[in-house]
């Protein structure tokens, strides 16, 4: 991609409406727009983060036995109303009529509507187990919206739901999610911790939740300043005995043990291998796909900007060209790293050498490539690693060995 041809604009000035660390970058390099307060729209520089993420999540919920669906947005209030979570979540469900005066809402989550197709299709107990999942927007009237992709009225989610004939298949299931889970995180490049958590409005009986620790988080973990380990109380390390500190934590992952709240009400059954009627014994599984990439960016950053992962970054390379005579050799070396898989996003931009650093800088890809004078003199390019500052001269043929393949 050429800078020159694409739809990247970074801001010169701080951002005056920026409320925390993360959402200044992101509306800084460009990642994203404010469409009005806790409303987002993803630009290409997002958009690419978010389809790593997204690939990441396909890549490990599918080698999981995952089979992805998307469901409606919209939903009749009807199938709340069975499950009494309309009141539940009156507060934060957008609800309206249609022009046939249907009572409807904006998903602000799916088990119901899952949980509708499951008792559809669903009669027998060789029809079991399956895992469905989507990745979708979900909508919340957010009575604190804040932190930009943080928490927004409206955000990509990645939900997940099992469906079992028994507690024993549903804790396998729970089991290849909570793996899939730690994969995903891992991948992703964020330093998690997972904690027990109350299942609160989504009823059932165990959950975990997986956490990132950051000053801007809204939940509270207790960790032990002895061996390291995080608890949901207060007090002294049950473990060693010693205090334990309070950290705030950004909530990315959520995985719950449903049982069968749902398929009871909504009368979700199947026969079982004698002829008798159970209900399905359910999990979920939900990841905050925008807050994802809102948490690496609050936790991995440094004063000059944004620093990606290379699993999840805009591009692998920002290749700075730094004299419109050097066009030629920029989009050779640019074929070349692509030919390895390697993005390239090429600064072949009328700007100055200062505005292209800070933008590199600012953008926060892996590997900054420069080529300059010496590209003339002595065929070499410098190579900057965005994360550590290393910095080193190569042949181009010595950088194509160094920077690994994708
Ligand atoms: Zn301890």
């Amino acid at each position: 991609m050429l800078f020159s041809e694409s739809f990247i604009f970074t801001l010169r000035q701080d951002p005056k409406t920026a409320e925390c660390r993360s959402h200044q970058l992101l509306l800084k390099a460009g990642f994203i727009h404010m469409v009005s307060s806790g409303i987002y729209s993803y630009l290409p520089l997002a958009w690419r983060v978010l389809s790593n993420v997204n690939n990441i999540i396909r890549k490990h919920m599918n080698s999981s036995g995952g089979q992805e669906i998307l469901m409606s947005a919209l939903q009749p209030l009807e199938m709340w109303q069975k499950t009494g979570r309309d009141k539940d979540l009156a507060e934060i469900m957008f609800t309206f009529k249609d022009r046939k005066q249907r009572q409807l809402c904006l998903g602000p989550t799916h088990e119901e509507a899952v949980t509708d197709i499951a008792k559809r299709f669903v009669s027998s107990y060789k029809q079991l187990p399956f895992i469905l999942y989507q990745i979708q927007t979900k909508f919340r009237d957010e009575p604190r919206a804040r932190f930009g992709l943080m928490r927004s009225c409206e955000f990509l989610m990645k939900d997940a739901y099992s469906f079992d004939i028994d507690q024993k298949g549903l804790d396998a299931s729970y089991e290849k999610m909570f793996s899939a889970y730690k994969a995903i995180f891992k991948e992703c490049g964020l330093d998690f911790v997972i904690s027990e958590a109350d299942p609160g409005a989504m009823g059932g009986t165990i959950s975990h939740e997986f956490m990132v620790g950051a000053d801007i988080g809204e939940d509270l973990l207790f960790c032990c300043q002895g061996c390291g380990k995080f608890f949901k109380d207060k007090g002294s390390c049950p473990d060693c005995g010693r205090l334990l500190e309070d950290k705030k934590m950004i909530e990315v992952g959520h995985i719950f043990k449903l049982g069968t709240k749902y398929s009871l009400v909504q009368e979700a059954y199947y026969l079982d291998n004698k002829g008798i009627r159970k209900p399905i014994v359910m999990g979920c599984y939900g990841i905050g796909i925008s807050r994802v990439i809102s948490a690496v960016a609050e936790v991995s950053s440094d004063e000059k900007g944004l620093i990606w992962p290379s699993s999840i970054s805009p591009f692998d390379v920002s290749l700075i060209m730094l004299d419109e005579s050097l066009r030629a050799g920029a989009l050779d070396l640019k074929d070349k790293l692509e030919c390895k898989g390697l993005s390239v996003l090429v600064d072949d931009r009328n700007e100055s050498a200062g505005v292209k650093f800070k933008d590199a800088y600012l953008i926060g890809n892996p590997y900054i490539v420069i080529m300059g004078k010496k590209y003339i003199s002595e065929c070499t390019v410098d190579l900057e690693n965005r994360k550590t500052g290393e910095k080193k001269s190569f042949q181009p043929e010595e950088l194509l060995r160094f920077i690994p393949d994708k």
